[in-house]
């Protein structure tokens, strides 16, 4: 695999054809949760790019969000892999700390069991994922490559990358698109939802809010990262 230069890409759509070409069809997945990430799906789709499609199902998402997996996997014919924690250790931690730990001691624990463990596993069969972060998403993301190795989720023993094509896209790019191609999008949007994530850990923002502020609005936010993307998170601490 070669390590290309953020430059050589104009389009996300170009760096998508690129990534099909380089890496096997069973060795690279789009990561599916939001706006950004189903502009790529529909990238792909109209350039006839056959990505396989993962999702994280923490089990604590808003009914509007299942709705809104199975409208996508009708809309684009797709299939959607839902990645679901480990019963045993969710089980542990809700007998130890009760449904709502994260409010008192911080998400991290409950992420790292409903959302780390299940993607560790997922990741490790692939050589790249494909997100839809962005750089204006977040102050930890202000650096965000259009491709750079994962060295949250990468061994020794297995490199793996991780492809931003909308890198350098804008929330009004991505909902400029959504709009002129019609893309199916996650109702809760339409109630002032911005970036979406669990139900207990996500709120709708005000218009002069940044989006990262509806999710896990009661920690700092240089600590509003899941873990998805760690890097993003070690870069500014470190
Ligand atoms: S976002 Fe909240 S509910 Fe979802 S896994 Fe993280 S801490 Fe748990």
């Amino acid at each position: 695999m070669d390590f290309q230069q953020a430059s050589t890409y104009t389009e996300p759509q170009h760096l998508l054809r690129d990534i099909a070409s380089r890496f096997d069809r069973e060795r690279v997945a789009i990561s599916f949760s939001g706006a950004e990430d189903v502009v790529l799906i529909d990238m792909a789709h109209r350039e006839g790019l056959e990505f396989n499609v993962f999702s994280l199902d923490t089990g604590r998402l808003h009914p509007e969000t299942y709705a809104y997996f199975e409208r996508v996997r009708e809309h684009y014919g797709i299939a959607i892999e839902l990645l679901m924690p480990s019963p045993a250790a969710v089980a542990d931690l809700v007998r130890a700390k009760g449904l709502f730990s994260f409010y008192k001691d911080g998400h991290g624990e409950c992420c790292a069991v409903r959302k780390i463990e299940p993607l560790r596993r997922k990741l490790g069969e692939l050589d790249a994922w494909v997100t839809g972060q962005r750089k204006d998403q977040s102050v930890t993301r202000t650096d965000l490559p259009l491709e750079q190795e994962d060295r949250a989720f990468s061994t020794e023993a297995h490199r793996l990358l991780k492809f931003n094509p909308l890198a350098d896209w804008s929330s009004r790019d991505v909902w400029a698109y959504i709009r002129t191609h019609k893309v199916p999008y996650n109702e809760l949007h339409d109630q002032g939802y911005v970036s979406i994530g669990c139900q207990p850990c996500t709120r709708a923002v005000g218009p002069h809010e940044h989006e990262r502020t509806g999710r896990w609005w009661w920690e700092e936010a240089t600590a509003r990262e899941c873990g998805l993307h760690a890097q993003n998170v070690v870069k500014i601490l470190g």
